[in-house]
C-alpha cells in the first residue's frame, strides 16, 4: 500500500510517495531541509475515503524532530501542528538553556526559596525522582553540574581536571531535589545544583505529542525525536510499524534490528550520538554521578520499550548506566518493558519478551536474558 505525501517548504514543492519498503525522507535530505529552517509537509486527501497523511519536520529539543499522522479531511494537519506546539511547550518549559524556562528558574534559585513550576515540569521532575530511587542514584536529574562542566555536544566541550571533576560532583545528588506536589514547587537544597532533565523530556515530549495527536482523532502516527521513536496505533494498513534499532558502529540511519510495534515508544541511549575524542578516548554525554566521568558499563547501546516514552526515555539512560546485568535484570522486573543492549564487544542481549518478535541482521552473537543459549544471527 502507498499513500500520497505532499511535501511543501520554503515556497519550494515536489511529491514523493511514502511507500510499505521506502523511507519517508533521506536523513540527507532532513539535514538540509533543517538548515534552510523549520518546514511543512501538508497532508493531501487520499482517495476513497482513505486517510490523509501530513508529516511535518523541524528542529526543536536540540535534536530533528519529525511527526507524521493519518486522518481523515483536515484533521492530520491540524494534529500535526497541534503535536509540534506540545513539543515547543515542553522546550519552553524544561529546557536548561532557555532563561525563561522552569528549569531555569530553578536552577538560578539553587539554594534559595522554592519554584512554582508548570504542572507538567513538576511531573517530570517527579518522575526522574522516582527513576533516580529505581537506579540507586545512577539516573541523577541534579547532573547539572556536571553536564555543564563537560560541554558534551557543545563547541566547548572538554576533559575536565579531578579537581574540576570533584567539586562538580559534590554537587549533584537528586535527593538534594525537593519536589513539593501541593504548594507546586521545585527547589534545589545547595546552591549551585542544577536540574539536567535531558535523559527523559524528550521522551514527555513524545506523549505529549501523541496524546495531542490522539485527541484530535488521530489513530495511525509516528512521533521520531531525534531517535526518539513513539508510534501511535499501527501502520495505516493495519499492520505494525517497523521501528529499526541504529548499529553503534554505523552511520546514522544503518540498523541492525527491527521491532514490529503497535502503540509503542523504542528509545535508544548511547556512545555514538553525542561524544568528543581526546588521546585516542572517546568521551560520551551519559555521566556516571559517582566518578564524575561518562559511564563505561561495557554497553555501547540500550534500547528500550515501553507504552509511554517518558519511561523509554529514562529506562533506556538507566539500563546504560547500570551495565547489561543489572540493567537487565531491572527490565525483567518491570511490566509491559523490553529492551536490546549491545556491548562493546558486539553482543546482543535482549529481554525474553522479545523472543519471536524482534528481526536480527546476520552478524551478530545474539543472547535472551535469563535463557541459556546463544544464537549467532
Ligand atoms: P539520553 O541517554 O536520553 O540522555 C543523556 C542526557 O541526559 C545527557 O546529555 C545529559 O543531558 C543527561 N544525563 C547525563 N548523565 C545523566 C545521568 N547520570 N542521569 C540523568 N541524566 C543524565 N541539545 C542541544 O544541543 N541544544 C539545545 O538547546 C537542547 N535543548 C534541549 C531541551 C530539552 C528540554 C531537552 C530534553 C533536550 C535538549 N537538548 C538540547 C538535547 C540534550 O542536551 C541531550 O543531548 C539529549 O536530551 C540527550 O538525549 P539522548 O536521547 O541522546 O540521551
Ligand atoms: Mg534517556
Amino acid at each position: 500500500m502507498t499513500w500520497n505525501v505532499h511535501i511543501r517548504y520554503e515556497g519550494y514543492e515536489r511529491r514523493r510517495e511514502v511507500g510499505r519498503h521506502s523511507r519517508a525522507l533521506s536523513r540527507t535530505a532532513l539535514c538540509a531541509f533543517v538548515l534552510l529552517a523549520a518546514f511543512t509537509v501538508a497532508g493531501c486527501q487520499g482517495s476513497g475515503g482513505r486517510p490523509s497523511a501530513s508529516v511535518r519536520i523541524g528542529f526543536a529539543l536540540g535534536t530533528l524532530v519529525q511527526v507524521r499522522a493519518y486522518a481523515h479531511g483536515e484533521q492530520a494537519d491540524k494534529a500535526v501542528r497541534e503535536a509540534f506546539a506540545r513539543i515547543e511547550e515542553v522546550e519552553a518549559l524544561m529546557s536548561a538553556n532557555v532563561p525563561s524556562s522552569d528549569i531555569a528558574a530553578v536552577n538560578r534559585k539553587a539554594g534559595g526559596l522554592p519554584t512554582r513550576v508548570a504542572g507538567d515540569t513538576l511531573y517530570v521532575v517527579k518522575r526522574a525522582r522516582e527513576y533516580g530511587d529505581l537506579s540507586h542514584g545512577r539516573f541523577d536529574a541534579a547532573i547539572g553540574p556536571l553536564v555543564r562542566l563537560w560541554g558534551i555536544g557543545t563547541d566547548h566541550a572538554k576533559l575536565p581536571s579531578p579537581e574540576e571533576i570533584a567539586a562538580a560532583r559534590s554537587l549533584v545528588d537528586y535527593r538534594d531535589v525537593e519536589v513539593d506536589e501541593s504548594a507546586g514547587t521545585v527547589r534545589l537544597r545547595k546552591a549551585g545544583m542544577a536540574l539536567d532533565l535531558g535523559a527523559i523530556a524528550k521522551g514527555f515530549a513524545a506523549d505529549r505529542a501523541a496524546e495531542a495527536l490522539v485527541n484530535r482523532g488521530v489513530r495511525s502516527a509516528f512521533i521520531d525525536l531525534g531517535g526518539n521513536i513513539l508510534v501511535v496505533g499501527s501502520r495505516p494498513d493495519g499492520s505494525p510499524w517497523r521501528v529499526g534499532i541504529q548499529d553503534p558502529w554505523k552511520e546514522r540511519g544503518a540498523t541492525f534490528a527491527v521491532v514490529p510495534v503497535r502503540n509503542m515508544a523504542v528509545v535508544s541511549s548511547g556512545t555514538y550520538e553525542r561524544f568528543f575524542e581526546q588521546g585516542g578516548k572517546r568521551y560520551h554525554h551519559i555521566i556516571d554521578p559517582d566518578t564524575g566521568y561518562p559511564a563505561e558499563t561495557g554497553i555501547v547501546s540500550a534500547t528500550v520499550l515501553a507504552r509511554h516514552a517518558v519511561d523509554a526515555d529514562a529506562l533506556s539512560t538507566t539500563v546504560f548506566l547500570l551495565g547489561p546485568s543489572d540493567g537487565m535484570k531491572l527490565i525483567t522486573r518491570l511490566a509491559g518493558v523490553e529492551a536490546v543492549v549491545v556491548t562493546d564487544d558486539r553482543q546482543v542481549i535482549i529481554s525474553p519478551g522479545l523472543r519471536g518478535v524482534i528481526e536480527i541482521s546476520t552478524g551478530w552473537t545474539v543472547r535472551f536474558y535469563g535463557l541459556e543459549d546463544v544464537q549467532e544471527s
